[in-house]
Formats: C-alpha cells, sequence, structure tokens
C-alpha cells in the first residue's frame, strides 16, 4: 500500500493511500486532537475527483472537532473516505482500509458513516483495533440512531423551551422533513408528548409507516418548509437551510438531525435569527450518536446508562449556546462555535504552551 503524507494546514495529519491489489483509494484527515483522540465516520462515496474526496474529508473532519468538542466526548475529530462506488464494496477493500487506519496507531479511531455498515466495520476491525460502533453483542455500542434520535429530542425540547418558555409539546405542530432512522424516532417521541405532526419523506415505505405509525399528515416533499408550525425538524438532507427555502419558513423554531443543514453556515444563520427563527446548531442537536460511540473508549467499555445521562446533556449544552446567542446578539451557530473554541482553548491552557499534545486513545 502506499501512503502519501498531505501537508494541510490547520490539520495536525493527513494522509492519502493507495492500494494497487485491492483498489483501495482512501484519504483520512485528524483534523485536532487537543481533547482526545479523533473519532469520525467512515464514509464510502463515489466521488467526481480526489479534489471533492479531499474536500469532504477535510470539512468533516473539522466538523468532528466542533462536534465532540461541544459535546464534551472526550475526543478530538477527524474522519476517513473511500472513493468507490458503493456496488464494489467487498471485505478485502475495507481490511486494506482497516490496515491504512492502522497506520494512525490510534490517533484517528473510525466507525459508520454513509455506505459503511457494521459487516464493513468487522472486516475493518481485523486489521485494526482502532474502530467502533461495531454491534454490543461483540463488545460495541451498536446502531447509533436510536441515540441521535433521543438526544435530538431533548434537543427540541431545550430549543423550544427557549423560543416559547416552555418546554411542552404538548398540541405543537412539528414539520418532520424525513422519517428515517432517526426522525422516524424522533417522531415518535414528539407522538408521545402530545405534539401533532407533519411529514414528508421520499421513501413510501416511511411515509406509510409515518401516516399509520405517528398518525402523522402527510405533505408533499416540495410543501413541508412552507407548513404553518411552530418546529421545523429537519431530518433528511444537508443544505436544506437555503436562500430558497428560509423565506418560506412559517416556524419559530428549526430544531433536527440533519448534517450540514445550512447551506452557507454564517449567511443562512443571519438570515434565520434575522426572521425571528430560533435555529438548534446541527452539530449540537445531532451528538447522541457520537456520544453514545464515545462511551465505548471508556476504561470499563460501553455503559448505556452513562451514554444517555450524557446525551441528555444536549439540552443543557444548547441552552447554554442559546444564552451566548442572546448575550451576545450573535447567531446560534456563531455561538456553538463560540462554545467550542473555548472548549479547546480551556484544554491547551490547562497542557501549558510546552506541553506535547494529547497521546492517543488515552483520555476518551
Ligand atoms: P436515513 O437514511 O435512515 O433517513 C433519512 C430519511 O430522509 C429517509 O427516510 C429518506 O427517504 C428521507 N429523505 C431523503 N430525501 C428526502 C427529501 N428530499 N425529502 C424528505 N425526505 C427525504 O438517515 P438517518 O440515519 O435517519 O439520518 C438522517 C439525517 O441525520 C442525515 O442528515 C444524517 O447525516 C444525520 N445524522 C444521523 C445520525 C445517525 O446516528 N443516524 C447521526 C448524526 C447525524
Amino acid at each position: 500500500m502506499n501512503i502519501t503524507p498531505l501537508d494541510v494546514p490547520g490539520y495536525e495529519k493527513v494522509a492519502r493511500a493507495e492500494d494497487p491489489e485491492t483498489g483501495l483509494v482512501a484519504f483520512i484527515a485528524v483534523h485536532n486532537t487537543a481533547l482526545g483522540p479523533a473519532l469520525g465516520g467512515m464514509r464510502l462515496w463515489n466521488y467526481r475527483s480526489e479534489d471533492s474526496a479531499q474536500w469532504d474529508v477535510l470539512r468533516l473532519a473539522r466538523g468532528m472537532t466542533f462536534k465532540s468538542a461541544v459535546a464534551r466526548t472526550g475526543l478530538g475529530g477527524g474522519k476517513s473516505v473511500i472513493l468507490a462506488d458503493p456496488a464494489d464494496k467487498s471485505e478485502r477493500l475495507f481490511e486494506a482500509m482497516g490496515r491504512f487506519v492502522d497506520t494512525f496507531k490510534g490517533m484517528y479511531i473510525t466507525a459508520e458513516d454513509v455506505n459503511v455498515g457494521v459487516a464493513d466495520l468487522m472486516a475493518v476491525k481485523k486489521q485494526t483495533a482502532h474502530v467502533t460502533g461495531l454491534p454490543q453483542e461483540v463488545g460495541g455500542s451498536g446502531n447509533p440512531s436510536p441515540y441521535t434520535a433521543r438526544g435530538t429530542f431533548v434537543g427540541i425540547q431545550a430549543t423550544v423551551q427557549a423560543a416559547f418558555g416552555s418546554a411542552d409539546l404538548d398540541g405543537r405542530v412539528v414539520a418532520l422533513q424525513g422519517a428515517g432512522s432517526v426522525g422516524f424516532v424522533v417522531g415518535q417521541m414528539l407522538k408521545e408528548q402530545g405534539a401533532k405532526l407533519y411529514v414528508s419523506d421520499v421513501n413510501l415505505e416511511n411515509v406509510e409507516r409515518a401516516r399509520e405509525e405517528l398518525g402523522a399528515e402527510i405533505v408533499e416533499p416540495a410543501d413541508i418548509y412552507g407548513v404553518e408550525c411552530d418546529v421545523y425538524s429537519p431530518n433528511a438532507l444537508g443544505a436544506t437551510l437555503n436562500d430558497k427555502t428560509i423565506p418560506n419558513l412559517k416556524c419559530k423554531v428549526v430544531a433536527g438531525a440533519a448534517n450540514n443543514q445550512l447551506e452557507d453556515e454564517d449567511r443562512h444563520a443571519a438570515m434565520l435569527k434575522g426572521r425571528g427563527i430560533l435555529y438548534a446548531p446541527d452539530y449540537v442537536i445531532n451528538a447522541g450518536g457520537i456520544i453514545n460511540v464515545s462511551l465505548e473508549l471508556q476504561p470499563g467499555g460501553y455503559d448505556e446508562p452513562a451514554a444517555c445521562l450524557k446525551i441528555d446533556n444536549i439540552g443543557q449544552a444548547l441552552t447554554s449556546v442559546y444564552e451566548t446567542a442572546k448575550r451576545e446578539d450573535i447567531t446560534t451557530h456563531a455561538a456553538a462555535q463560540e462554545v467550542a473554541e473555548a472548549v479547546l482553548a480551556e484544554v491547551s491552557t490547562a497542557q501549558g504552551p510546552d506541553s506535547d499534545s494529547h497521546e492517543a486513545g488515552t483520555t476518551a
């Protein structure tokens, strides 16, 4: 396998691997390990070019630094991408990727992401110990989605509290975009609390399930933005908050699990603020999955009750973001960045300017 280190300013370690035997072409990026080893998923995608794969891995790794900092997982930020067609997935490919992950010696720890599931990670595990998100039967923390949903629900409650002065969801109207692994469970929790649901999804089975089990009113995918509601909850795609959709929103709160909801982070956060809509920063509200996985790295191993207690802190994390945003008259997105940077600065101050950087694998 040929591994080429890449010098990327602002990143601790980035490398490209090419393995002629298996056809693997992949990147791993470690953005920051000040708080602990860099944990982030492994994505497999049919990228248009190596440049777009590299752009993606860098952006995602940096995002993981902020997500883990605010969630106080004791982890840093990293990510990996494999350039391949999902149809060409093979055990040999993931074993090769496992060898690449292992060259980071624990500085990078991998997990599931788009097009990479538990079976693929079991192949990765044959070549490296630095893998999380495995089934509970083999000591892992299992599927992260229910935990992401739990955190998202707690986050919706905290955001409704901040916007309306009460966290009570009874009678609140929620427009849910995407009723998949996370969105459906969020919908169940909302329904239990008496919320009225509007749902859009492009998958007909998920639409039927939402109609039958959530009692949801179904709307066309393009119409979900204009639903008259208290909360718009994006749980499907990225970049759904943009120049076209924000003017249509008829809600007071945006709070959902989707990654990278703002097409342009600063500008669209400002547009939402300008419209008086309280936006729950995506990487704060959707941290339940990473928090859950981080518990696998605790000395005693995975502990579900401890994970749930920590996930429930997402409500408090959001509340302090909203307080900062209000006090400083800045967007909630900017406030979340401030909180993340403050957490990172606490560690560099505690370590002192001359201390060695964090030793991978010791504090998560
Ligand atoms: P999923 O694929 O199970 O569900 C997504 C749902 O959105 C599907 O039902 C899909 O049909 C639907 N959808 C796709 N395009 C749509 C459209 N245009 N309009 C309406 N619905 C559409 O994925 P998931 O695991 O539930 O994740 C949902 C979001 O949350 C993603 O953005 C993901 O990146 C993010 N997220 C998930 C986790 C996790 O633990 N699963 C963690 C953090 C963030």
